[in-house]
């Protein structure tokens, strides 16, 4: 008797300690609700999306559009509709010349419409024989045009979507004069690979003397877009839309599947442009990671970022790296570019990071991530309709365990017809988040973010106080 009596104690005691995290510190009405709320998908939904989320580190301009905006703009700016192809054109004269048809008569037929939403997003999409989610995703910034005025309107939507979810700061990716500038100018320019004298010959020639010109440009682009988005949104009138809250900044897009010449031209442009414009604050490397130039030139393109970090001074810099996944490439080229991307790269961020388990000596590359606090932009929708990478197969559970910070963000909301409450969503259901985990992740996406200290703590503090209200109504 008084042996169980002494074994029924010990385990009492036992299980309190097991226990005492959950028993001791009784969850808050905040931790309550949430716990409530991910029983059923529609109340995690609505409990999200109250919810201040921080910011969305990785966002590009033209993916965040949704189909139907462009489709808007088309009918109003006199583009053409290719009907075959269901693509959009910018007529060099008339449509009829192009054999194309006018967007606002041949957009009056719905099931051209909706053919044409389908082709310009992944609505709808299911992968078929030669044609993946990763062909359709990349496909659609091919079917797209539009007048340059129109970047106030993609920047405007991109705000009130972000600012009716809580969202209270956007790092937005865009290219500016890589294609109508700067590929014409540098296209045939040799490059020897001796970087030194790559630079010299760049700068000595039609793009270098273009340079000053092309900076200027870009940055009227980019007031003019600024100050439509702020006329759009109403931020000087008495009844602001929500987008008016929304703190924007930029990173300068390059693109990995161009010429050599092109690409690091395109990198000098963006040192100067982040140094001059403070709307700028980063850098960064897109387009398909798998394409047979983006792996050709993988080590060269991270070379000539370490060239500029030691000659023009240092940037923020952020690439994606590690979109990739075993079957779609060759396991040689699963193996080195995220840790390229931080030791030669001087990346402070990383896009994706799907491939990290592949490479060679990734336990040390994940150490560095840790310890350097090198975050990892998450795009859940986006790996899984490019990558088929998800839940069990993510390697944020391969982060998570070894201390890397992360945060979630969107990658192309409009293209994949999402939102960042649907992002976050996900992200509690695949990996069954705690509350805290989720806010932790979301102070993240501004802790991480490339601004100055002053607007940093201005936002943070502004986090704070967002939390202090959502936490207060439970
Ligand atoms: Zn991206």
């Amino acid at each position: 008797m008084g042996l169980a009596r002494h074994f029924f104690i010990a385990a009492i005691t036992m299980l309190v300690a097991a226990c005492a995290p959950a028993t001791m510190v009784p969850a808050s009405g905040v931790e309550k609700a949430f716990a409530q709320a991910k029983q059923r998908h529609i109340n995690l939904r609505e409990f999200i999306a109250a919810m201040p989320k921080g910011g969305d580190l990785h966002t590009h301009l033209f993916g965040t559009v949704y189909a139907e905006s462009w489709l808007k703009w088309a009918e109003e700016d006199g583009l053409c509709v290719d009907q075959a192809a269901l693509t959009l054109r910018v007529p060099k004269d008339t449509c009829a010349a192009e054999n194309l048809k006018d967007a606002a008569t041949a957009l009056k037929d719905q099931a051209l419409r909706n053919r044409m939403i389908d082709n310009l997003s992944l609505r709808d999409f299911k992968a078929s024989n030669g044609w993946s989610g990763h062909d359709q995703f990349f496909s659609t910034f091919f079917s797209l045009a539009l007048r340059a005025k129109r970047k106030g309107d993609m920047l405007a939507e991109a705000a009130n979507r972000a600012g009716k979810q809580h969202v209270s700061y956007l790092e937005i990716m865009h290219t500016l004069e890589l294609f109508e500038s700067i590929l014409p100018r540098v296209a045939s320019t040799p490059m020897s690979g001796d970087l030194a004298a790559d630079y010299q010959t760049l700068m000595d020639g039609a793009f270098g003397k273009a340079l000053p010109d092309m900076l200027a440009r870009a940055s009227a682009q980019m007031d003019q877009a600024m100050a439509r988005k702020d006329v759009l949104l109403g931020c000087k009138t008495d009844a602001p839309e929500p987008g008016c809250t929304v703190l924007i900044k930029l990173q300068n897009q390059s693109v990995r599947t161009l010429p050599p010449a092109a690409v690091f031209a395109h990198f000098i442009f963006g040192w100067h442009l982040v140094q001059q414009d403070d709307r700028f604050v980063g850098l960064n490397l897109v387009a398909p990671e798998d394409d047979f130039v983006a792996l050709r030139d993988y080590n060269l393109h991270m070379a000539q970022i370490d060239f500029l970090y030691k000659t023009l001074g240092p940037r923020n810099i952020s690439l994606h790296a590690g979109e990739l996944a075993l079957g779609q490439v060759p396991p040689k080229d699963l193996g080195f570019h995220i840790t390229q991307a931080i030791k030669t790269g001087h990346a402070k961020r990383i896009g994706h990071g799907i491939d990290i388990v592949h490479e060679d000596g990734y336990r040390d590359t994940l150490k560095q991530m840790a310890k350097e606090r090198i975050m990892v932009e998450i795009n859940l929708t986006s790996n899984d309709v490019i990558l088929d990478v998800s839940r069990g197969a993510h390697p944020f559970y391969v982060y998570r365990a070894t201390g890397v910070p992360m945060a979630f963000s969107t990658d192309d909301e409009g293209v994949s017809r999402i939102d960042m409450t649907h992002e976050l969503v996900r992200a509690v259901e695949d990996f069954d988040l705690g509350y805290d985990e989720l806010k932790a992740s979301i102070y993240n996406s501004l802790k991480y973010a490339f601004l100055d200290e002053v607007d940093k703590a201005k936002l943070l503090a502004d986090l704070d106080n967002r939390f202090a209200a959502f936490e207060s109504g439970f």
